[in-house]
């Protein structure tokens, strides 16, 4: 199982040695019968710096050759008076792109443990359990036109205008609806609901009125599924108001992109939720749902768990070694029960741990 590992930015690459360590002990367990080849490659602002690009041509042509990329984070504020086209962002949209990654599944899961790091009360978010499906390449962040930088600094002083279009076509909403109402399906399997909610704003955004439209056709092939609607902004309130109410969200790109980092604040931590994204025949890219926090890059102190649980996804969905991703997820859930906390989820004043030491107690509960 060839998998590419790119690092990043800021936290990115403490946080994938953490995973990477978690792999090699699965692959040191010869009872599992794994094999991992895992190839590094620099993305982002790193890429930039060692090769003028974000996305090297080399790092694109390994992500295409594996079997999976597994991701860390990129960003870098050192380059944001870049061109646009030159950002450390622009690797993960090109990677999105290039890859026909246009499904992202982010979990949004509160462990009991952690009940108390949620800024919500309790009982609103205990047993919280729910996934949110984000169209990923579509919409406002690739629509054409876009308007351009006026100066060749890239400085907007004095610009008349800016824009950029709104646009889905109608494969791309089938084919998110079906992922959504199949993911619906085998949570229903699993004693969820069964229930999909549409995100929209199809009272102002003709886009979304037709992104309804269709995703109630695709409906009509899921009769087991119950469908709901909801404009963005009320999504948004319901998701304090009662987090617990939804089962499956399914999104545009830029809802996706906010409703996704609010879901992952209800469960206490950014630090806590992996991600998913995947092509249509399973392959996809994996990668914590936060950014590459280049307030703590290099301190040692980020919490590696949501790369760890993206790892762990990567063997279920894209690798199909659904009991090496369970051993993962019950690894963790005992440095959890232990009491090891990294500072984003320790209560105040409790005692935390490091990324390393974080990621060795995962390793040690693997067994
Ligand atoms: P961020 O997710 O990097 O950080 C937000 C806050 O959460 C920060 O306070 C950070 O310290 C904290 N945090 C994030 N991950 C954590 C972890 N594992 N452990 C502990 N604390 C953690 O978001 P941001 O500050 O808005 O963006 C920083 C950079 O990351 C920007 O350059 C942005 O463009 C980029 N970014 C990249 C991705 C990606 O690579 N897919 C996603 C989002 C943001």
């Amino acid at each position: 199982m060839k998998i590419a590992v790119l690092p990043g930015d800021g936290i990115g690459p403490e946080i994938v040695a953490e995973a990477v360590k978690v792999l090699q002990r699965l692959e040191a367990d010869q009872a599992a019968g794994l094999r991992f080849e895992l190839e590094f490659a620099d993305v982002g602002g790193t890429a930039y710096t060692n090769h003028g690009h974000p996305l090297p041509e080399a790092t694109l042509a390994l992500a295409k050759q594996a079997d999976a990329v597994l991701f860390g984070a990129v960003g870098d504020p050192r380059f944001d008076a870049l061109e646009r086209h030159l950002r450390p962002e622009q690797a993960i949209l090109g990677l999105r792109k290039n890859l026909g990654l246009f499904a992202n599944l982010r979990p949004a899961i509160l462990y009991g443990e952690l009940a108390a790091a949620s800024s919500l009360k309790p009982e609103v978010v205990a047993g919280l359990d729910i996934l949110i499906v984000r169209e990923l390449t579509g919409d406002i962040y690739f629509g054409q036109p876009r308007g351009r930088r006026p100066s060749p600094d890239g400085a907007f002083a004095g610009a008349p205008e800016a824009f950029d279009t709104m646009r889905y076509s109608r494969p791309e909403i089938e084919r998110i609806a079906h992922v959504a109402f199949q993911a619906a399906r085998t949570r229903k399997a699993a004693g969820h609901a069964g229930k999909v909610t549409s995100v929209d704003k199809a009272n102002v955004l003709e886009t979304f009125q037709f992104w309804k439209d269709v995703v109630i056709e695709v409906h009509a092939q899921y009769p087991d599924i119950a469908l709901e609607h909801m404009y963005v902004d009320n999504a948004a309130m319901q998701l304090v108001k009662a987090p617990k109410k939804f089962d499956v969200i399914v999104t545009g790109n830029m809802f996706g992109d906010i409703l996704s980092d609010e879901a992952a604040m209800l469960t206490g931590s950014i630090g806590m939720l992996p991600s998913a994204s995947l092509d249509a025949n399973g392959k996809g890219l994996y990668e914590p749902s936060h950014g590459s926090a280049p307030d703590i890059g290099g301190k040692g102190v980020a919490n590696p768990l949501a790369t760890i649980l993206s790892a762990a996804m990567m063997l279920r969905y894209s690798l199909r070694q659904p009991e090496a991703a369970a051993r993962i997820e019950q690894a963790v859930q005992a440095v959890l029960r232990q009491g090891l906390r990294t500072a984003d989820i320790a209560e105040p004043g409790a005692q935390t741990v490091g990324t390393a030491t974080m990621g060795d107690a995962v390793v040690a509960a693997l067994g």
